[in-house]
């Protein structure tokens, strides 16, 4: 089919005052020092004129022309910048007034801010769409609405406050004129702007439909069916239900004007200037049924229910990533009921995603997990021989080694296995009574110790579970490069071997468990006085006296830290 706008013409105009523009960083970005500093230019179409002569010497006069049919003592808008610019993202477009800086604007404050891959995009779908858009925002503008940013729904805001932690109120920045105002009052806006763009392809429509192809081109069918057609390219935008109402309730007001009976109405005002917007929009209303009437009131109440439903997902999302498992659930439960209830299917589809992750998180029953380990331990060596205590040193112990724990948010038991190796070799001397070394024993180990550990004085939050841990298991050491010498008898430094033995070990610690499977080593960690004791058996080819014995009694501090993400993971049956 043939554009509306010649081909070479890739664009128009748009959009949206506030239509667009949602956050405050898009705001802020599209100031009017930004824009008129051009520091936000993008590259246009490749025939802008075509937009602004749309904008400017199309839709205008026809505005113009009425308020002089109506003897409005408001002098007319001698013209509109339509700039193309990147700040308005992914909001596609946002009409302004810069007062202060209109000197550099040519003498006019009005502004319509655009962004070009929105207008390409949508123009590609049908020229009309871009038309619409564009004569939307031109109703912002001539409705006054061009204060500078979005409204602030003061209750909204409050209520975002109590219920949300950590929210941050929407920055304004105080060069910004503001305007605090309701949902309702702002859907009004909206529906206003959407008249204004119905008036103007309308009454285009009037003028030439005498022109074959502009008759059927402004068709009032093809009117009703924009805001469809903009919603299957950019579904996104009909997102803004706190600033919008939703495109099925703009698509059934455009209709509603366009009938034959309501048209005739509207396009015959006989009301001021000022007015216009206001008086459109109740004469619109006042031909609805007393049923559509309440209706649009449902409509209304709906989206302030779904603000509610926002709320309450954003507190969940929120409490969510700060790892609060349980809470982020009910927030996100009821906000999933609310979008059900009000059948919003996208939202309840991305919520109950959300949601799925976090009973992912919390059905989690049990895992398996493996830690590094460190110890640090004070050794006493204790030999006997016919019930006489031989003397013998100390010696400071170091290990490094892994652990493999099951851990249960069930259970107060688990049980672990822990496999160190020496630092540094260890050694004591035994000595005679006028403290002269005799024999001197060296060796490095690798210690495996199989455990069942008990958590008690716990306590659980839905992120995690810290407690104190009682640890008890056997203890299997293994000597390397043992080392012999005796400095009495050197004869004897051959043919004594240490032996792999098997001894006990306890501990007791402090634990901190996240429920979240993590990189973070601190998600899984334990400190822990831990004490063991374990035979020293010697493999000695000389007979050994009766009633020979030796051992070390070990007593130290171990650390361990998470090292590798849970697995094996054990989950909740559901109900
Ligand atoms: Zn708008």
């Amino acid at each position: 089919m043939e554009k509306i706008i010649p081909s070479s013409c890739k664009v128009i105009i748009i959009l949206l005052f506030f239509s667009f523009s949602v956050c405050s960083q898009v705001r802020m970005a599209c100031n009017c020092e930004s824009v008129t500093k051009g520091f936000v230019s993008q590259d246009g179409f490749a025939n802008q004129d075509e937009i602004v002569s749309w904008v400017n010497f199309r839709f205008l006069p026809l505005f113009n022309e009425m308020a002089q049919k109506r003897h409005s003592k408001t002098p007319p808008i001698k013209g509109i910048n339509v700039i193309p610019v990147f700040c308005v993202g992914g909001n596609g477009a946002v009409a302004k007034k810069c007062e202060k800086e209109k000197a550099s604007l040519n003498g006019n404050p009005f502004l319509i801010l655009y962004d070009d891959y929105f207008i390409n995009k949508i123009e590609k779908n049908n020229a009309l769409n871009v038309l619409f858009v564009l004569a939307h925002e031109m109703g912002h503008l001539l409705s006054n609405h061009y204060h500078n940013t979005i409204p602030v729904d003061v209750d909204y805001e409050a209520y975002l406050k109590k219920t949300v932690k950590g929210y941050k109120p929407v920055f304004i920045s105080k060069d910004v004129e503001t305007q605090k105002m309701t949902v309702r009052e702002r859907h009004i806006e909206e529906l206003t702007a959407d008249a204004f763009a119905v008036w103007f392809l309308r009454m285009y429509y009037e003028k030439n439909k005498k022109d074959p192809n502009i008759a059927k081109k402004f068709d009032p069918d093809k009117i009703n069916d924009v805001l469809p057609q903009i919603k299957s390219v950019f579904p996104s935008m009909f997102n803004q239900e706190t600033t919008h109402p939703s495109c099925e309730q703009r698509t059934y007001f455009v209709k509603k004007l366009n009938d034959f009976d309501n048209w005739s109405q509207v396009s015959n005002f006989k009301k001021t200037l000022g007015g216009f917007a206001s008086e459109f929009i109740d004469s619109t209303l006042t031909v609805l049924t007393q049923e559509e009437a309440k209706q649009m009131g449902l409509a209304v109440e709906r989206a302030k229910e779904k603000t509610e439903g926002d709320a309450l997902r954003i507190k969940g999302l929120d409490l969510f990533r700060k790892n609060y498992f349980e809470e982020a659930k009910v927030n996100l439960q009821a906000s999933r009921e609310i979008y059900t209830r009000l059948i919003f299917p996208e939202d309840s589809a991305k919520v109950t995603a959300e949601l799925k992750e976090v009973e992912e998180i919390l059905s989690v029953r049990s895992f398996m997990h493996f830690s590094i380990l460190g110890n640090s331990s004070f050794a006493n060596y204790q030999l006997k021989s016919e019930g006489q205590n031989i003397n013998a040193t100390n010696a400071i112990v170091g290990q490094l080694g892994l652990r493999l724990g099951r851990y249960s948010y069930d259970s107060p038991f688990g049980l672990e296995v822990d496999a160190t190796y020496d630092l540094e070799a260890w050694q004591f001397d035994t000595y005679s009574n006028d403290r002269k070394s005799l024999e001197r024993f060296k060796t490095s180990t690798i210690t495996v110790q199989p455990k069942l550990t008990y958590r008690f004085l716990s306590f659980s939050k839905s992120n995690k579970i810290q407690g104190f841990v009682f640890s008890a298991g056997a203890s299997w050491m293994k000597p390397i490069k043992f080392e012999y010498l005796n400095f009495q008898v050197p004869a004897q430094n051959l043919g004594i071997r240490l032996k792999p033995s098997w001894g006990f070990t306890v501990g007791i610690g402090f634990e901190n468990i996240n429920r979240k499977p993590t990189l973070n080593i601190w998600g899984l960690c334990r400190v822990a006085i831990v004490s063991s004791y374990q035979p020293l058996v010697f493999d000695i080819s000389e007979p050994l006296p009766q009633n020979y014995s030796a051992a070390a009694w070990t007593v130290g501090l171990s650390a361990s830290v998470g090292i590798l993400p849970k697995f094996l993971i054990k989950r909740k049956l559901d109900n």
